[in-house]
């Protein structure tokens, strides 16, 4: 295969998304659903705020009746509204979320007036003044939050504000990790000679468990086609399995080959970008296959383009693929002509652009350099260098 035969990073992402299936959803208390991606709309159960509330302490009154002095003829507090209407020239002493009385438009801060035991000397206040008008914020019936839509933080208060204890999402992918590489041993074991530490386990599992699924990590297996058997089968019964090494065209990569005999359809293998050019795709049945190269940021960056997409896919995200935010590079970077580069980089704010500086050690073994970077700058291919100062687009690292 030549490289003007590689399939582009578009073309691959593409290629994935055309297999995703979404999960089935189900109905889920909200108390569970952070992190998941709604299958249905959420709506609101009431107004918001349900009934027009004070945005200060202070005191209610008729916008009409200011300036002035007014009797105090109760204290409302949040959670305990007035036993009756206001009544024209009457004021009421309120607190932040307590109910503006039937009868009051306007709320006077407290620090405006003068309270003398029974009457309060107001100045002139407008209409509507320190009021939040019930529903300001949503309606009853509503959409709170969108089909499609991952629930963060945010959406999640919101959910809880409007009332809904309950939503419809999808449920989490299982997703199987398995690294290959007879050199690997965990971290804290002693090496022997020609080992390295096992770390793009930790990665992918990491990265995983932040797109939403749930890891199932299987022991690294020797390039040894019986171990990968029985590995790899146990994988294909997760909703996606994700390897790591192995997919290059040493004697010793065999994780395609055990893949096809498992009957494990491909898709594409290798893709025009560096790091992680071997990178494969394939399915069998409903199960997600990738195999992503063992050098540690070739897996990350590979995760980043390709089975992160797939996995909020598999959750019904409504926009899974990598957000490309706008940046400019800080240094030049030198162009090859084969492939697209994903530069690791440091970015930082100028005025209101993004500078993005390329961490020293660009290479793919380096995953301590590229543990400096908080930013994947997507370089396109071609001929000499892309100068200093050139916008270019770049992925955000979690
Ligand atoms: P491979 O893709 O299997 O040819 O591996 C490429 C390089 O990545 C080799 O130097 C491996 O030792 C290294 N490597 C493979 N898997 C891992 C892993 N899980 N953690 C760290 N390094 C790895
Ligand atoms: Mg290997």
């Amino acid at each position: 295969m030549c490289v003007a035969d590689l399939l582009t990073i578009d073309e691959a992402l593409a290629a994935i998304l055309s297999r995703v299936r979404p999960l089935p959803a189900a109905r889920e208390p909200l108390d569970v659903a952070a992190g998941r991606v709604l299958a249905e709309p959420a709506r609101a159960a009431v107004d918001l705020p349900p009934f027009p509330s004070s945005a200060m302490d202070g005191f209610a009154l008729r916008a009409a009746d200011s300036p002035g002095t007014l009797p105090v003829v109760a204290r409302v507090a949040a959670g305990r509204p007035a036993p009756r209407a206001l009544a024209p020239g009457e004021a009421m002493a309120i607190a932040t979320g307590g109910v503006v009385p039937d009868g009051a438009d306007a709320v006077v801060q407290i620090e405006r007036v003068n309270e003398d035991g029974e009457t309060v000397t107001v100045p002139a206040v407008e209409e509507g003044a320190n009021v939040r008008p019930r529903g300001g914020d949503a309606r009853a019936g509503d959409a709170v939050v969108d089909a499609g839509i991952r629930l963060g933080p945010p959406q999640i208060g919101a959910l809880a504000a409007a009332g809904v204890a309950e939503v419809v999402c999808s449920r989490r992918p299982v997703a199987a990790v398995l690294t290959t590489g007879t050199e690997l041993r965990r971290p804290g074991e002693p090496l022997r000679p020609g080992e390295i530490y096992e770390s793009n386990g930790a990665i992918l599992a990491a990265q995983l468990r932040g797109a939403g699924a749930e890891v199932e990590r299987l022991a690294s297996v020797a390039d040894d086609e019986d171990a990968h058997r029985a590995a790899i089968a146990r994988g294909l019964g997760c909703d996606l399995l994700v390897t790591s090494g192995g997919v290059s065209v040493g004697p010793h990569d065999l994780v395609r080959r055990v893949e096809a005999e498992l009957g494990v359809e491909e898709v594409f293998w290798r893709v025009a970008v560096r790091p992680g050019k071997p990178v494969s795709f394939g399915v069998l049945g409903s199960t997600l296959v990738f195999g992503l190269p063992g050098n540690p940021v070739s897996a990350l960056v590979g995760f980043e383009l390709f089975v992160r997409p797939a996995v909020l896919a598999l959750q019904g995200a409504a926009e899974p693929g990598p957000r490309r935010l706008p940046g400019a590079l800080g240094a030049s970077v030198r162009l090859n002509g084969a492939r697209a580069q994903l530069v690791r980089a440091r970015s930082r704010r100028v005025g209101g652009a993004i500078v993005l500086d390329p961490v020293t050690g660009q290479e793919s073994h380096m995953i301590v350099r590229a543990a400096g970077a908080d930013a994947l700058v997507l370089v396109p291919r071609g001929n000499g260098e892309l100068a200093a100062g050139s916008p270019v687009d770049y992925i955000a690292l979690g």
